[in-house]
């Protein structure tokens, strides 16, 4: 079904269906009213996703989803507010990075690579620093692959009157999200993850009162979600030239995500693929970098076997070659590699991946153990 290209193990760019390839097989017009038709039932639907639909609406946004984090943060924090950043791992330390640029006050709740953050350890930061007017949260911190608890955080937030902005970009889609318990202002992602689109697009899920309230706050032109929202009410088509062909594939994409049963049966595809991926590592003798109780079924880092021969660029390449992409690690202190396993790929694709890399571990004369 996939052909001869590579299984993506990578959390986006990632593994795509031959049929949402083929949905770009096509150019439309940015005037096209059947091309905006498109983009405005692709924003319902993600909004359905999240269960957001009386309260909230979807602002779609060019670019990768960083565009539409700095975006989020740029429009809906105000010159004044204080953004609390629980940090554990490099999606969180890029939004205190965003926030710096935009020379907005951040607080920064450090934490460890495989600490999920509490309502304990938020709690104290809130009584601290009393200018905090935000939280700023990534749910699923890809870096590690680590889950961070959202409704906790989100009834917290609640709680204290705090407008929280969540990161859901390696999230949404797979894991549940319920907009109507609520707590949460503004949600991120984007159209290359768990959705299992191409890349190119972000979108920001946000209250709609939230959203008219920001109005002139950015500083940004291009990366202004207010301005973008309005403009596509006011004519139904896109501020500045659109991703035709990262919206077409990602309407099919989200016809494939409804027709495998939503989010439920995505998280349980991915979670099937996640403990089929562990199981047989482990069998080959590697370790987790997280326990499983912080284990999001994503994206997983492995310990990099401790023998001298390990070398992750010529392992690497040894692994393409047979056909699977891994990720490098991306921790600070140990030294590890990464698997997804998210894509339009079953346990079929993580038998066979792992099987790869055990004959790729024999040919390199490499011990695990
Ligand atoms: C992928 C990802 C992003 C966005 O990264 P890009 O390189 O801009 O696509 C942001 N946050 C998290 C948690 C991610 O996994």
């Amino acid at each position: 079904m996939l052909g001869n290209d590579p299984i993506l193990l990578t959390p986006g760019p990632l593994t795509t269906s031959p049929t949402t390839r083929e949905a770009m097989l096509r150019d439309w017009g940015s005037w096209d009213a059947a091309f905006n038709r498109i983009t405005q039932s692709v924003c319902n639907d993600l909004v359905d996703i999240a269960h957001g639909r009386d309260d909230y609406v979807c602002v779609p946004l060019q670019g990768s989803g960083t565009f539409a984090v700095e975006a989020a943060l740029g429009t809906l924090v105000p010159r004044d507010g204080c953004v609390l950043v629980p940090n554990n791992g490099a999606y969180c330390a890029r939004i205190v990075r965003i926030l710096q640029r935009l020379s907005i006050a951040c607080v920064e709740l450090p934490l460890r690579e495989d600490e999920p953050v509490t309502v304990a350890a938020l709690e104290q930061a809130l009584a601290r620093e009393p200018r905090i007017t935000h939280v700023a949260q990534v749910h699923l911190e890809t870096s590690a692959g680590l889950l961070n608890p959202l409704d906790e955080i989100a009834a917290l937030c609640k709680r204290h009157g705090k407008s929280l902005i969540v990161d859901a970009m390696s999230s949404f889609g797979a894991l549940p999200i319920d907009l109507r318990t609520g707590g949460i202002d503004a949600l991120v992602s984007a159209s290359g993850k768990c959705l299992e689109g191409v890349p190119g697009m972000g979108f920001v899920i946000v209250k709609r009162d939230v959203l008219d309230a920001s109005e002139g706050r950015s500083r940004s032109l291009a990366l202004d979600l207010y301005d973008q929202y309005a403009y596509m009410k006011k004519t139904t088509q896109w501020r500045f030239t659109p991703p035709t062909h990262v919206v077409a594939a990602l309407r099919r994409a989200l016809d494939t995500f409804f027709s495998e049963g939503g989010q439920r049966a995505r998280g349980a595809r991915y979670a099937r693929n996640c403990a089929t991926l562990i199981d047989g590592m482990q069998a080959l003798g590697f370790r987790t970098f997280l326990c499983a109780d912080a284990q999001a079924p994503v994206i997983v880092t492995f310990h990099a076997p401790r023998d001298a021969k390990w070398n992750f660029a010529e392992f690497y390449a040894a692994v393409r070659d047979a056909g699977y992409v891994l990720y490098p690690g991306k921790l600070t202190q140990v030294e590890t590699f990464r698997v997804g396993c998210i894509g339009a790929i079953d346990v079929n694709e993580m038998h066979n991946a792992v099987a790869a890399i055990g004959r790729t571990l024999e040919r390199l004369g490499i011990r695990v153990r």
